[in-house]
């Protein structure tokens, strides 16, 4: 099998919608990005879920939900959450889940009720990955998998690529197959959220170590026949610049009512949106929106704003690349053809 890749371009011709329904979460992660001053410490209930979610409701254009948290599993409506969509006809509907499963969850949901079960581990060992997500997460999250695969659920795995993991990535190839994972996402840590600030050992890879490791993997998984996505941080010259919150349609909805175009802006009172008494609202200058049309040099302006340290200068002042929007992905697939 051989591997095709591509870069997903943004569309305004589907709706993607990131709900967090709580911010409660068992693991305390490093790189949590979750920030409860921000972004609320309730639960939201199931009649607040299901308003919302009408707030998107399909017209022409298709609409995909991500239920997060937190850990969205602790919410003991996430089934009838999920149900709701699905009577609302969300195009796809995915969970992510630190691998702990709460609520019986997969006991209260048929595989034909939700298209994806997304689990984040971020090491192929618990010696990799327990020092960034918590003692014992590795065995839990990898038989929570097991479990998800044996009751006939599609699975996902979520790798937040850092300084402290990037080395372990190769040894995921094995891991996936053995684990029946049919989707690789791999991402790279955001410089946010209040448990990152002042960590010294796991910050965002180099250029070169980003580039030499994560393409090469990521054509390995695909070969496998693991489709497989990552973002692709850094433009190469002539490649278009584009901010998706100028020409995408993406929600990053927080139980405090606040909702981001943008997540790199989620550290701040800055969202475009916020649902009042049940109905979104945009909201007043000066938000996020504002931000996406400034063009500068090196791409993307949150990046440069919240985390420069993966920016380079040429001695004349100039950008050495741009940083592009970090909602832009590659895709790499199997296929059974064999390229020419
Ligand atoms: S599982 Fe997710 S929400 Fe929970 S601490 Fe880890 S990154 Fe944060
Ligand atoms: S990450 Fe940058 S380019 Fe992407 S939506 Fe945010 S501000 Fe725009």
């Amino acid at each position: 099998m051989a591997a095709i890749k591509k870069t997903v371009t943004f569309t305004k011709n589907a709706v993607n919608v990131f709900f967090h329904i709580l911010t409660r979460c068992n693991l305390r992660c490093r790189h949590c990005y979750i920030n409860p001053a921000q972004h609320g410490t309730n639960t939201l209930d199931l009649a607040t879920i299901r308003s919302w979610l009408e707030a998107f409701v399909p017209d022409e254009r298709p609409v995909n939900v991500i239920f997060l948290g937190g850990e969205p599993t602790l919410h003991p409506d996430l089934a009838e959450a999920i149900r709701h969509a699905r009577h609302l006809r969300y195009a796809s509907i995915t969970v992510d889940t630190n691998g702990y499963l709460f609520n019986d969850f997969i006991q209260k949901i048929t595989p034909g009720e939700v298209d994806y079960i997304s689990f984040s581990l971020d090491g192929a060992t618990a010696e990799t990955n327990d020092p960034i997500r918590g003692k014992g997460s590795f065995e839990v999250c990898t038989a929570g998998i097991r479990q998800a695969v044996a009751r006939g659920f599609a699975v996902s795995l979520i790798y937040t690529v850092s300084t402290a993991n990037i080395d372990e990535l190769t040894d995921m190839i094995p891991l996936l197959s053995d684990l029946g994972v049919t989707r690789f996402f791999i991402q790279v840590i955001g410089i946010r959220g209040p448990s990152v600030h002042g960590e010294t050992d796991m910050t965002q890879v180099s250029q070169t170590n980003w580039q030499t490791i994560v393409p090469g993997v990521a054509e390995k998984v695909a070969t496998a026949g693991i489709t497989v996505t990552y973002p692709k941080v850094f433009l190469s010259p002539g490649e278009l610049f584009e901010c998706a919150g100028n020409v995408a349609d993406n929600y990053f909805i927080f139980p405090n009512g606040r909702v981001y175009r943008c997540p790199l802006c989620e550290d701040y009172p800055i969202h475009a949106l916020a649902f009042e008494n049940d109905t979104l609202h945009p909201r007043p200058s000066i938000n996020e929106a504002d931000l996406f049309r400034l063009d500068i040099p090196e791409g993307c302006v949150m990046n440069k704003l919240v985390q420069p340290g993966n920016l380079a200068y040429s001695p004349d002042g100039s950008p050495l690349y741009q940083i592009a929007c970090c909602l832009l992905k590659e895709e790499m697939r199997g296929t059974n053809f064999t390229a020419a």
